[in-house]
């Protein structure tokens, strides 16, 4: 794509490394000036959320852009919060969350667009995603930029293989976790009945992770 974005200033929300490479890559070659934003308090455990920052930071720098990562606002109270007792449409506000903040520091900023790597991942609710960006952004003056950064899936996953970057077994919070696993405790107690909790977005092929097959 031709580099028309001028030097454009994009805040871009990074979910992990291996979702931003792409997705950064695109950026660059339109021309803006990219900055990450590392703010994912959905990520559990803290572990998890050390190496996907690791993941992150690492990818950022190979490709040499700064990242703003709000490791002060890390805490899992705040997610638990944002979606306790609307755990089916958690994805929801747990999109929200993150893009509220992101908006919120980039308008504060001075950014002229913000962005976020969730829409490289094909097994996130990718429209979802699009329409609470727009909506949030309304004709302020730091717009929503939207791109189908799902074309740069398989450059994604071949590349942080080859770089070593970090690759998550699961989409994220502690929900997901349960549905990637739970079939290890349904070997245990094959008579347990499994609550309704709606559907992690990446239960069957984590993104970032080795999925059973790589859908690209
Ligand atoms: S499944 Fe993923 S997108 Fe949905 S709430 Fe959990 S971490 Fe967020």
């Amino acid at each position: 794509m031709a580099a028309n974005a001028g030097g454009k200033r994009i805040l871009l929300h990074m979910c992990c490394g291996p979702c931003s490479i792409s997705v950064v890559r695109a950026l660059l070659e339109e021309g803006f000036s990219v900055t990450g934003f590392f703010y994912n308090p959905n990520i559990h455990p803290l572990r998890e959320y050390l190496k996907r920052r690791e993941g992150a930071a690492e990818t950022a720098a190979r490709l040499g852009v700064p990242v703003i990562f709000k490791d002060g606002e890390y805490d899992p109270a705040v997610y638990l919060r944002e979606t306790a007792f609307r755990e089916a449409n958690r994805c929801f506000h747990c999109y929200r969350l993150r893009l509220e903040r992101t908006l919120s520091v980039a308008r504060r900023g001075g950014f002229d667009f913000f962005s976020s790597t969730l829409l490289y991942s094909k097994m996130q609710k990718h429209e979802v995603i699009r329409d609470l960006g727009r909506d949030m952004a309304g004709a302020g003056k730091t717009a929503f930029l939207y791109r189908d950064f799902r074309a740069g899936w398989k450059e994604g996953i071949e590349t942080s293989k080859a770089w070593g970057i970090y690759r998550q077994q699961y989409c994220g919070c502690i929900y997901s976790e349960y549905e990637r696993y739970r079939g290890e405790l349904a070997d245990l107690a094959p008579d347990r009945k499994t609550p309704p909790r709606g559907e992690t977005p990446s239960r069957e092929a984590p993104d970032g992770a080795d999925a059973p097959a790589d859908p690209s």
